[in-house]
C-alpha cells in the first residue's frame, strides 16, 4: 500500500500483510495498548522510505492508555536486520491506541521529538504508525516527524475521495 504526504511529496509504502501482522501483535493485547519498533528501508534519493519488518520489545509496560517498550536485546536484533540482504535500519515507532483514534496525542509528538534527538538515533524524520485498535476492526495512522510536527501521510484511495477512511478487519 502507498501512501504519500503531500505537504512534501514525500511516500511511504507498506505491504498489507504487514500492516495485518502488526494489527494481530495489537489485537493480542487489546484492550492494551502495545507497540514495536519499524524496520525499513529508504529508497528514489530519501524520498521514499518502505516499511518493511517489525521489532518486538522484550519488556514493556503498558495499560490501557500507556505504552512504554524497553529497549533490552534491541541492539542486537538492530544489528542482524543492518547486516542482512537488503539491509533494514530503524525508521520508527508503532503503537496502538484501543478504542481511540488513530492521530498522535501530545505525548506521541514529545517521544516523537526524543527520538529524533537522540545521539544513538541516526534518523532525523522518524516514523509514528498508530493503530487505532476496537473489538473487530482496525485503522491507521502513518506521520513522520518534520520540523518538530507530525506530518501525515494518506493513502491514494483517500486522496482520490474513495474512502474517507481505511478499516480493516482484524482476522
Ligand atoms: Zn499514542
Amino acid at each position: 500500500m502507498k501512501f504519500v504526504n503531500k505537504e512534501t511529496a514525500l511516500e511511504l509504502i507498506i505491504d498489507d500483510k504487514l500492516i495485518q501482522r502488526i494489527a494481530d501483535y495489537g489485537a493480542d493485547k487489546y484492550p492494551n495498548e502495545f507497540g514495536g519498533l519499524l524496520l525499513g528501508r529508504y529508497l528514489n534519493n530519501h524520498t521514499t522510505v518502505s516499511i518493511e519488518d517489525t521489532l518486538l520489545p522484550k519488556k514493556y509496560k503498558s495499560s490501557r492508555y500507556f505504552f512504554e517498550r524497553g529497549s533490552e536485546g534491541l541492539r542486537e536484533s538492530l544489528e542482524l536486520h543492518y547486516n542482512a540482504l537488503p539491509s533494514l535500519i530503524y525508521i520508527g515507532e508503532w503503537h496502538t491506541h484501543p478504542d481511540s483514534p488513530a492521530r498522535p496525542s501530545a505525548l506521541d509528538l514529545k517521544s516523537m521529538k526524543e527520538l529524533a534527538d537522540d545521539k544513538n538515533v541516526l534518523i532525523t524524520n522518524p516514523i509514528l504508525m498508530i493503530f487505532e485498535m476496537r473489538k473487530r476492526a482496525h485503522d491507521i495512522g502513518l506521520y513522520f516527524l518534520h520540523k518538530d510536527r507530525l506530518l501525515r501521510y494518506t493513502s491514494m484511495e483517500e486522496q482520490q475521495g474513495w474512502k474517507e477512511k481505511i478499516v480493516y478487519a482484524t482476522s
